[in-house]
């Protein structure tokens, strides 16, 4: 069979599962951009992870399903920053960017945005596009998570906390250790909602263990009065 042959039949068979998909149905009812929502509603079921007056941090947004459940559970009390390489359409309570988070100035737009408070909840849906070729994907997939993680680590309050995108396979190990490096608390999570036979899974990570490279408005304070 040709490569075309193959494209198309698999094209035909992603879509086939696409109309079929109970998610993707329940989501056009309940208004959500995507049946990715409902990841991040089952996750949050079991973790309590959303709470009214947070400050969440969505990267890899668009088209802007988490960002909606968010809105829903802040309770218009909090804020919700976006970052992804599409823009996000406009959604009240969500403040975007359309940028690479691997750009400086995804970096400077959130430090601008945040100042020097800190955040509840960063969340990392990213996933790059897939070039077929297994390891670069899975290499160039855990460069996003590791930043996504970099972040998490320098701006999360004590308690806070850092849900991830994660494929299992080439990578995954490793980058599990990290997590538990850079977390007391790290759990693998596999919502219903998200495919059978995807690798894919999400890790939590819980109190981060060490993050002094925000200073936060006291210890400013304790500074310059020492100095
Ligand atoms: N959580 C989203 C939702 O509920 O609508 C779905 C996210 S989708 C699975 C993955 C997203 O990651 C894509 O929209 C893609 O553009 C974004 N992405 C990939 N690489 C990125 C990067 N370097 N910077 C920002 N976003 C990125």
């Amino acid at each position: 069979m040709g490569q075309k042959a193959k494209r198309t039949k698999s094209g035909s068979a992603w879509m086939h599962e696409h109309v079929t998909d109970p998610y993707v149905k329940k989501a056009q009812l309940d208004g959500y951009r995507s049946r990715a929502a409902y990841k991040l509603l089952d996750i949050d079921k079991r973790d309590l992870l959303l709470h009214p007056g947070m400050t969440v941090v969505d990267l890899g947004a668009a088209p802007g399903s988490w960002c909606q459940v968010a809105v829903q559970k802040l309770k218009k009390k909090g804020r919700v920053l976006a970052i992804d390489l599409l823009p996000v359409a406009e959604l009240p309570g969500v403040e975007s960017l359309a940028g690479d988070f691997t750009e400086p100035s995804a970096l400077i737009w959130l430090e601008e945005k945040l100042k020097s408070g800190r955040v509840d909840l960063v969340l990392s849906d990213m996933a790059p596009n897939i070039s077929g070729v297994m390891l670069r994907d899975q290499a160039r997939h855990y460069e996003l998570c590791e930043l996504a993680l970099e972040f998490a680590v320098a701006w999360l309050k004590p308690n806070g906390a850092f849900l991830v995108k994660a494929f299992q396979g080439v990578g995954f190990e490793d980058f599990r250790a990290q997590m538990r490096l850079a977390f007391r608390q790290v759990d693998i999570r596999k919502p219903d909602s998200s495919r059978d036979r995807s690798t894919e899974v999400y890790l939590l990570g819980r109190n981060p263990n060490r993050n002094e490279s925000v200073t936060d408005d006291a210890t400013m304070t304790n500074l310059q009065n020492q100095a």
